[in-house]
């Protein structure tokens, strides 16, 4: 019975109260499953200012309220989910939430983002963010229904997979709950594990499903009541609808529509012409909604973006388009019953497929980077095999970049005579067996035999296997690379080492910022210089720009391609909503405090992030000897250092100044980070 299961509620009438800030709520919930403890906490409102939401306020929050180097999966760990400034509104692509908190991964500070419907759900329940800690003795899940909040017994949804799981809850109360929780994988600790909602779509990096596991947390399901204030709503509306006006997805010209059908197919032909990729946002926009990120499967392999083979391989070589062209955007489109997206989006980048090879009758879409995980990563050209690991890990929960990097280690280990048919339990693990390959990710995210080693990814992986195994292992920190090459975007090789949330694609760099777009999609006001001098100086200058205004679309919960379709009203929806008067200067301080918070956070955990190296396979050292990337070797310390003094952070170590700090208002920072003497000044 319902009731039976109830362990612990309350009644929190949501009275609205009288902020300074309108579109926030100006509170947050905090629940301690040690001890089924909820509460709220009132925030100050120059706090959303300086913070805006998101991870920005996650930071804020994770670091006051722990002390340094903690336990990720401990008692002591907290995490929580924040929606961004703007989720809950009606600006475009503002759809998204973010799950934060110490990585157990890495060690250092984790976000991960999701888009669909459950961010927004956040905001309707009252709340700016939901924290969590301690840990639960028996599994729960926390129901939020419009005032009635409480905590359950998941013992019945315990050991189900996401849309198992999302599927009993939504029976039991109601189909318009949204969940967000764990599946097998975060049950297991898996530390490549993440948290999804809306049925397999995933905050997939930094490991934080296992915290998630760790708690004894199993889902969220919520519903609220709650609508967000404007500060000027007319004015919001205006500038959304004039956004949506001018960037709509017309019906493709003639022309248009002969290069979108067959843009996938024309890789080779951009690679052999060094067509440059960045695009007009029309022709972005187009693509978007008609392929997805998929667009990308054969022209990234093909132009050596694409990582191949363990990041060993060469796309033309090993991955060229005569195979790569059997998993490309146009054999999905196959697939493809309806699109779909998240909520407030004008571009609809996902789809829902029908697979009857696999007795699916719905499924999403892979995105690019699961398919490059498990296409050139592994040399495999199985379209089939690759939908059916996305559902297998959608439904698990776990983090399909992670799990492709581990996979092709585990492959070149098993080539390399470390792991032997024994205990693999007599899969050979070929480079494109793709039948072998997806029995594999079964034992990875059952934890079973040679699962159970490779289920916390690459690097604890080597440790245990030891044997020189290490070499194969490609990470940043413990954290598998994103399917992009530093070759193609130099930059992309320091955020990868050196970002505070190591080894993601979508952190700031400023090379594949500029590099994909059309210039015309920049903020208003904003420049940003594309050409670099020699000693990098006004490349780390741009950089700091485009870190700043990232992390802001970041904690303004909006997705990250927001700014590729067309000019962005950032500045507009800012003011209109919560009646600040932002400036292009404060968004890039702003931004910098984010990143300088993330960052002090790292540091205090006791990682010295800039001593952090990556695998010469990413950077090209040594160098390929032929294709795309030729002779190319990137060196990702020396702008690291540029940027640091562009940061103000010390270029030696990493450390944030005690200046910096004092100016973006971080001050509690520096005891953490200077009193202690962790740093001999
Ligand atoms: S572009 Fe795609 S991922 Fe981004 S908000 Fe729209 S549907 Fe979501």
């Amino acid at each position: 019975m319902y009731f039976l299961h109830l362990v612990i509620k309350l009644h929190l009438p949501k009275i609205r109260e009288i902020i300074m800030n309108k579109g926030l709520f100006g509170k947050i919930l905090w629940i301690d499953l040690s001890n089924d403890n909820i509460k709220e906490e009132k925030l100050p409102s120059e706090v959303y200012r300086e913070y805006l939401g998101g991870y920005g306020l996650g930071c804020k929050l994770i670091f006051e309220n722990t002390s340094r180097e903690y336990d990720p999966l401990g008692p002591d760990a907290i995490f929580g989910f924040f929606p961004g400034l703007f989720t809950g509104t009606t600006a475009p692509f503002s759809g998204r939430y973010m799950v934060a908190g110490k990585s157990p991964l890495t060690k250092t500070w984790g976000d991960a983002n999701s888009g669909g419907t459950f961010g927004p759900e956040i905001k309707r329940c009252g709340y700016d963010a939901i924290l969590f800690k301690g840990i639960s003795e028996k599994p729960k899940y926390l129901l939020i229904n419009g005032d009635d909040i409480a905590l359950f017994d998941a013992s019945d949804i315990w050991g189900l997979d996401i849309i198992e799981a999302e599927n009993k809850l939504r029976n039991k109360h109601g189909k318009f709950i949204k969940t967000a929780g764990i599946g097998q994988a975060g049950e297991n600790l898996s530390l490549i594990s993440g948290i999804a909602n809306d049925k397999g779509r995933i905050a997939a990096r930094s490991g934080l499903g296992a915290v998630m596991g760790s708690k004894n947390l199993k889902m969220l399901a919520i519903k609220g009541n709650m609508k967000v204030d404007y500060y000027d709503r007319e004015n919001f509306i205006a500038h959304v609808k004039s956004y949506n006006s001018e960037n709509k997805i017309d019906k493709p010209g003639f022309f248009l529509k002969r290069l979108i059908n067959v843009a996938p197919r024309l890789a080779k032909t951009i690679r052999r012409f060094h067509m440059n990729t960045s695009m007009s946002p029309t022709v972005m926009r187009q693509l978007w909604r008609r392929y997805g990120t998929a667009t990308g499967n054969t022209v990234c392999a093909e132009t050596g973006d694409s990582p191949i083979k363990n990041w060993s391989g060469i796309g033309i070589i090993n991955y060229p388009y005569s195979i790569s062209k059997a998993i490309s955007a146009v054999e999905i489109e196959k697939y493809k019953t309806r699109d779909y997206g998240c909520f407030s989006c004008p571009v609809q980048c996902g789809a829902i497929l029908k697979v009857p090879e696999l007795n699916l009758e719905e499924t999403h879409q892979p995105e690019y980077e699961t398919c490059a995980a498990f296409g050139g990563m592994v040399l495999n050209d199985d379209l089939i095999s690759i939908f059916e690991i996305n559902e297998l890990c959608n439904r698990a929960a776990i983090d399909t970049i992670s799990v492709g990097g581990t996979v092709a280690f585990a492959i070149e280990c098993f080539e390399n005579g470390i792991i032997t048919e024994e205990e693999t339990g007599g899969l050979k693990l070929d480079w494109g067996n793709s039948k072998n390959i997806v029995e594999l990710v079964k034992l990875i995210i059952e934890r079973e035999g040679i699962g159970n080693i490779l289920a916390d990814g690459t690097k604890k992986a080597a440790e245990i296997l030891g044997k020189g195994s290490e070499r194969f292992a490609i990470h940043s920190l413990g954290q598998e690379i994103g399917m992009h090459n530093p070759r193609i975007f130099p930059s992309l090789g320091f955020s990868y080492a050196f970002d505070p949330t190591p080894g993601k694609h979508t952190n700031a760099s400023v090379d594949m910022a500029i590099g994909m777009r059309d210039p015309a999609t920049f903020l208003k006001g904003l420049k940003v210089s594309k050409n670099w001098d020699e000693n990098n100086k006004t490349k780390a200058k741009t950089q700091k720009l485009i870190n700043g205004v990232t992390q802001v679309i970041n904690c303004a919960g909006l997705c990250m391609m927001s700014n590729y379709f067309g000019q962005y009203p950032l500045i507009e929806l800012i003011q209109s909503l919560t009646g600040w008067n932002y400036s292009i200067k404060e968004i890039v301080e702003t931004g910098l405090r984010i990143q300088t918070i993330r960052q002090a956070f790292t540091l205090r955990e006791g990682i010295e992030i800039a001593n952090n190296r990556v695998n010469g396979r990413i950077i090209g050292n040594p160098p390929d000897n032929r294709g795309p990337t030729k002779g190319k070797t990137i060196d990702y310390v020396e702008l690291y250092s540029k940027v640091c003094e562009e940061y103000g952070w010390n270029p030696k170590n990493g450390y944030p100044l005690i200046e910096t700090l004092e100016k973006l208002n971080l001050n509690f920072a520096i005891e953490h980070l200077y009193k202690s003497q962790l740093v001999i000044m």
